[in-house]
C-alpha cells in the first residue's frame, strides 16, 4: 500500500510541480512523505501542525486538483501530522490525520467501534449528512432553557462566552462541576448546541468519559488506537462529560492528556465537567489537573427556591401544561436536592394529573410528594411531620400554619420546624415557607428554643425523640 501511495503521490506531484515557483515546490511538497493509500484515500506525513495548517490554507485548491488527476474526484486526501506534545521528552511523538479541509468526509464517532473491526488503520469517512454526532446532543438543551440563578450565573456566562467564540476565549479549557442533577450536562450541551448552530462546518463531539473510556479501550483490544487518535484530534470541540470517571484510569488519561494538548495548542475548544471541584478529583494525574487551571474552573450549587420556581414554570410551559402558581411554589418549597429530582416529581404530577383526569391542586402535589419521598431511605416529607404533630398536640393543620401565638399552637409549630430541620435537606427559608410563609429567622429561633428546652428538659427531649423515632425505619 505504501508503493501506491508513492506512486499516487507522484502523479500528485507532477499536476503541483507544474503550477508553483520552484522555490515553493522545495519548501512545501518535498518534505511530505506518502504514507499510506486505502482505497481512495491518501495519506501523507508532514513534519508539523503548522505545515499542515499552510498547506490547507495556501494550496488546498491546487491539492484537489492533483487528487482529482492522480486519485478522481472522490479521492480524500489525509494528513498524518507528526506532532510534539511539547511536555515529556521520553513520550514519542503523535501522529495524527486530519482530512483535507473542504472535504465532505468525517469520522464517524458512534460506529466507532465497529470502524475499527471492519478497516484496521483506518477511520471511516461517511458523508457529513449521515454524521451521527446528534445522536450525543440533548437538541433541547439550550441557553433558552437553561434558567439562570445565582446558582449558575457565572458558568452559564462562562458557556454563553465559550458558545460564540469556541476556543478564542481564555475560558479553554472550560471546566464546569458540581452535584448531580444540576445542570451540567444541560449546560455543555447548550454550549455544542448552539455552536453546531451558528456553524455548520465545525465538528462539535460530546461524550461522556464512561464512553471515551469504553471506546479507548475497544481500541486498545483491536490494536487501533491511532485510529482513535485520529477521531478526537481533530475535533473543534470537544465536551468531555463527567471527568471524574477517568479516575484511577491511567492509560486512558494518558491518552486524553495527548488529545488535550493537541486540540489545546491547535486553538479548539476543551469543556469538561465533573461532580468535584479539580481539587477534589483523586486518582486523576498531576499533570492533567494542572492543565485543568490553564482555562477557567466554575461551579454550579443548588438552585435556591424562586430560581426552583422558574424551572418548574419553564418546564410546564414547555411541556404546554398549566399548573396552579401556588402549586409550583409549593413543589419549589419541596424539593430542594436537584433540580433532576424536583423536575421528575413535575413529571409524575402532570402524569397523575393525565392519567387520573384530576385537576393539578395543592392536594394532588402533596400526595406526590409524599409517595415519593416515602420511596426513599432518609427523606421525610414536610406534610407528615406537621400531620404528626399536630395529631400529638392535638391542634389543627390550620392552626399550625396560622397566626396565633397561642401557647399551645406556639410550641408544637416550633417543635415541626426544629423536626423539619433535623429530618429533611429544607432549606430554613423553605420550611418558614410551609409554616404559613414565616421567614427564615422566625425558623431559626424556633430550632434554638426547642433545642435549648430539650437540653434543660428531659420530658421534652423525649417526646420529640419519639416523635422523630417514627420518621426512621
Ligand atoms: P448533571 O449533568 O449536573 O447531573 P443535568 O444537566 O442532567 O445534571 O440536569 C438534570 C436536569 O435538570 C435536566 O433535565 C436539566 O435540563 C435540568 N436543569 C438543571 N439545571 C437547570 C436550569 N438551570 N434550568 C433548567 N433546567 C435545568
Ligand atoms: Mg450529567
Amino acid at each position: 500500500m505504501q508503493r501506491e501511495a508513492a506512486l499516487v503521490w507522484q502523479k500528485c506531484l507532477e499536476v503541483i510541480k507544474n503550477n508553483i515557483s520552484e522555490q515553493s515546490f522545495k519548501t512545501w511538497f518535498e518534505p511530505i512523505v506518502p504514507d499510506q493509500l486505502y482505497g481512495k484515500t491518501l495519506i501523507i506525513q508532514v513534519p508539523s501542525q503548522f505545515f499542515y495548517e499552510w498547506l490547507e490554507e495556501n494550496y488546498v485548491h491546487l491539492l484537489r486538483r492533483a487528487l482529482d488527476e492522480a486519485i478522481g474526484r472522490d479521492g480524500m486526501l489525509e494528513y498524518s501530522i507528526i506532532v510534539d506534545s511539547g511536555e515529556s521528552h521520553n513520550e514519542p511523538p503523535i501522529t495524527v490525520s486530519m482530512p483535507v479541509s473542504q472535504s465532505t468526509s468525517e469520522a464517524k464517532p458512534d460506529n466507532l467501534e465497529v470502524t475499527i473491526q471492519e478497516q484496521p488503520a483506518i477511520t471511516e469517512f461517511v458523508d457529513r449528512d449521515s454524521l451521527k454526532l446528534d445522536n450525543y446532543i440533548n437538541q433541547g438543551y439550550s441557553f433558552d432553557s437553561f434558567i439562570e440563578g445565582d446558582c449558575n450565573r457565572m458558568a452559564r456566562a462562562a458557556g454563553i462566552a465559550v458558545a460564540q467564540k469556541p476556543g478564542l476565549t481564555s475560558f479553554n479549557p472550560l471546566m464546569i462541576y458540581g452535584g448531580v442533577g444540576l445542570g451540567k450536562t444541560h449546560l455543555v450541551q447548550a454550549i455544542g448546541n448552539y455552536i453546531k448552530n451558528k456553524s455548520t462546518t465545525k465538528s462539535v463531539v460530546y461524550v461522556s468519559a464512561e464512553k471515551f473510556t469504553s471506546q479507548f479501550i475497544m481500541a486498545i483490544k483491536e490494536n487501533n488506537l491511532q485510529n482513535f487518535n485520529n477521531f478526537y484530534m481533530r475535533v473543534d470541540v470537544l465536551i468531555l462529560d463527567d471527568v471524574q470517571f477517568l479516575s484511577g484510569k491511567e492509560k486512558t488519561q494518558e491518552t486524553f492528556f495527548h488529545i488535550f494538548n493537541h486540540l489545546h495548542q491547535s486553538g479548539r475548544q476543551i469543556i469538561m465537567t465533573s461532580d468535584r471541584s479539580p481539587r477534589d478529583l483523586e486518582g486523576l494525574q498531576d499533570r492533567l489537573l494542572s492543565r485543568f487551571k490553564w482555562g477557567l474552573t466554575t461551579d454550579l450549587q443548588t438552585p435556591d427556591a424562586e430560581t426552583r420556581t422558574a424551572i418548574i414554570m419553564k418546564k410546564c410551559q414547555a411541556e404546554g401544561i398549566q399548573i396552579p402558581y401556588e402549586v409550583i411554589e409549593y413543589m419549589a418549597n419541596s424539593i430542594d436536592t436537584n433540580v433532576r429530582e424536583l423536575e421528575g416529581v413535575v413529571t409524575s404530577l402532570i402524569a397523575q394529573a393525565v392519567l387520573m383526569r384530576k385537576e393539578v391542586d395543592l392536594d394532588l402535589a402533596r400526595n406526590i410528594l409524599r409517595n415519593i419521598i416515602a420511596d426513599s431511605e432518609k427523606e421525610v416529607s414536610i406534610d407528615s411531620i406537621i400531620e404528626l404533630v399536630t395529631q400529638h398536640f392535638k391542634i389543627s393543620i390550620a392552626d399550625i400554619k396560622g397566626k396565633t401565638r397561642l401557647r399551645e399552637v406556639v410550641f408544637p409549630r416550633q417543635v415541626a420546624m426544629y423536626i423539619c430541620k433535623e429530618m429533611t435537606n429544607l432549606s430554613l427559608k423553605s420550611i418558614g415557607y410551609h409554616f404559613g410563609g414565616r421567614d427564615h429567622s422566625t425558623v431559626i429561633h424556633a430550632i434554638q428554643t426547642v433545642n435549648d428546652l430539650m437540653d434543660t428538659e428531659k420530658e421534652v427531649d423525649n417526646t420529640i425523640k419519639k416523635l422523630m423515632k417514627q420518621f426512621k425505619r
